[in-house]
């Protein structure tokens, strides 16, 4: 009889165990408390507009091709509609800005308008990162359940990237000199919800591997994906209970044999994977192995962010698909962020304007707007009732002032807006939405491992767990723990590898 494997939580990572094992033959169940599937990548209806909730970009394609060629030899091209985007971000500063693009040509051209003199830099920085790249990718394919892991070739090979004390702003100073575009090749940071000022020095690939690959849009929302990995799941026999929430883990010694529903019922399993978020669900749902709250919070935790979500009756169409909005003062806005108790006015601000790319998120002649404003998270306890209202109006004024939609306010019909508290509401640590920050002393072995410490059968998979946040790193720690999973079970599960000729080819 095939093994039984409970998955708690729907969202990117668990969907993508959820396909690859029950494709591999398991007896697989996804319990999910929301009533759609995606978690953070699920969409919002407001009206007769379609929002994604948190990713609203696909990068490093190749490992989500990966995962749905793990599933059966799939193509996710059959599950969905994707755009690559030229230009891909909009990036503006107060008084210059740049379009940036994977189009190597059409990037140098637009940093030699905007930063005379630095177009060689950047063939030198591409250079070097695709090297880097090459080195440090291999690191984040595998586990690392024991501190003998550090001892592979693979590692050995990248330490001189790894193991340094510098930030991702240092490796930058050694490429440009104008400031605003160092911040151009480093705000990549805060996809981890992290400082490039204090952002390890390996996440510098980051900027490469969108500078270089590109990134997406997928028609309907970045949701789609998540619609996707439901639907290969299901076509694999895998059985997707919605608006079903896990209360409770029981074990016997240190195995994991049953949940219990919020309705009572119990399901047991063989093993069990954990999507929900990382500190909430230790907290929470781990019964007599829950983790105290104090003990949680000692850990450091990313920054969280407040978001708009407007339906407007218009559409911007000279307006970017993503646009950044720095900071007049981006340094100390983060610094505030860092810091964790001020809530910074003069805040970073990214919309996105997908109508102009999909004409299907928004009724004909209307569009949304996604906004994404980063912000402290819930540890100082600053609390949103009082001061939201001033807020987004602090937000729309500066989206007004700093692009062509000078008449925004006046083409709001439906809205909708998450606080950081509201994302603790929704089962989120402290609201800190990209998770576990992503420091040394919290990334590979110290992170919460694949196969959770202490316990036989329980694996994780998400954001909060080996590699980290961002969706293909989030699919990668799936594939990993669905590997794990496979071997204790005696199997040696081959391994789907587009990258490697995709990263080779980048060197060559
Ligand atoms: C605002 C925002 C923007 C982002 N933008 C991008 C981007 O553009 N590109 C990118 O690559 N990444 C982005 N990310 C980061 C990351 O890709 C997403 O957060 C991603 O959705 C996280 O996936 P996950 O698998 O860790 O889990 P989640 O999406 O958090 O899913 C966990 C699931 O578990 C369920 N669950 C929790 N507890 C229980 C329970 N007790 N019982 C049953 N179910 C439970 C939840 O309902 C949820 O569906 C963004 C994140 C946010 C928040």
């Amino acid at each position: 009889m095939s093994k039984k494997i409970l998955i708690i939580g729907a969202g990117p990572g668990g969907l993508t165990s959820g396909m690859i094992l029950a494709h591999r033959g398991y007896d697989v169940t996804i319990v999910e408390k929301a009533s759609v599937v995606g978690g953070r990548n699920a969409p919002i209806q407001a009206g007769d507009y379609t929002f994604d909730t948190g990713p609203t970009f696909l990068h490093q394609k190749f490992t989500l091709d990966e995962m749905f060629a793990e599933a059966g030899g799939r193509k996710p091209e059959d599950y969905m509609d994707f755009v690559k985007l030229d230009p891909m971000t909009t990036l503006s500063w107060s008084d210059t800005s740049l379009d940036t693009s994977f189009d190597q040509d059409k990037m140098k051209h637009n940093i030699e308008k905007a930063f005379p003199g630095e177009s060689a830099n950047y063939d030198r920085f591409m250079r070097d990162h695709a090297k880097k790249l090459r080195k440090i990718f291999p690191c984040l394919l595998n586990p690392y359940n024991k501190l003998s892991s550090y001892m592979q070739k693979h590692i050995l090979k990248a330490l001189p990237y790894v193991a340094t004390t510098k930030s991702v702003m240092d490796v930058l100073d050694e490429y440009f000199t104008n400031d605003d575009l160092k911040i151009a090749f480093t705000f990549q940071a805060k996809y981890l919800g992290m400082s490039p000022w204090t952002c390890p020095a390996l996440f510098s690939i980051l900027a490469y591997i969108e500078y270089a690959h590109g990134i997406y849009h997928i028609q309907g929302g970045l949701s789609n994906i998540s619609a996707g990995m439901a639907k290969v799941f299901q076509e694999e026999g895998g059985n997707l209970m919605l608006n079903t929430e896990v209360r409770e883990i029981s074990y016997q010694n240190d195995r994991a044999v049953a949940v219990e529903l919020a309705n009572g019922d119990k399901m047991n399993f063989d093993d069990l994977i954990i999507n929900a978020d990382y500190a909430q669900a230790r907290h929470m749902i781990f019964g007599e192995r829950n983790e105290p709250e104090e003990k949680l919070r000692k850990k450091k935790f990313s920054c969280s962010t407040y978001m708009l979500y407007l339906g407007l009756d218009t559409i911007y169409e000279s307006e970017p698909h993503h646009h950044v909005i720095f900071a007049d003062n981006y340094q100390q806005n983060l610094r505030d962020i860092q810091d964790g108790v001020k809530v910074s006015d003069d805040m970073s601000i990214y919309v996105r304007n997908s109508s102009i790319t999909d004409p299907t998120v928004a009724p004909a002649g209307h569009s949304q707007l996604y906004i994404l404003v980063p912000t402290i998270n819930n540890r100082s306890g600053y609390t949103w009732e009082e001061t939201q209202a001033e807020y987004r109006e602090k937000v729309l004024d500066k989206i007004i002032e700093r692009t062509g939609m000078k008449d925004l306010r006046d083409h709001i019909v439906e809205e909708r807006s998450i606080t950081p508290q509201d994302w603790q509401e929704a089962d989120i640590f402290l609201g800190a939405t990209f998770n576990l920050a992503h420091t040394m002393d919290q990334m590979l072995y110290f992170r919460p491992q694949n196969r959770m410490k202490g316990f036989e059968n329980i694996y994780l998979v998400g954001g909060g767990t080996h590699p980290g946040s961002g969706l293909p790193t989030i699919y990668e720690s799936a594939r990993i723990s669905s590997n794990m999973i496979c071997e204790s079970h005696g199997e040696t599960p081959g391994r789907v590898d587009f990258a490697t000729a995709i990263l080779d080819q980048d060197i060559c």
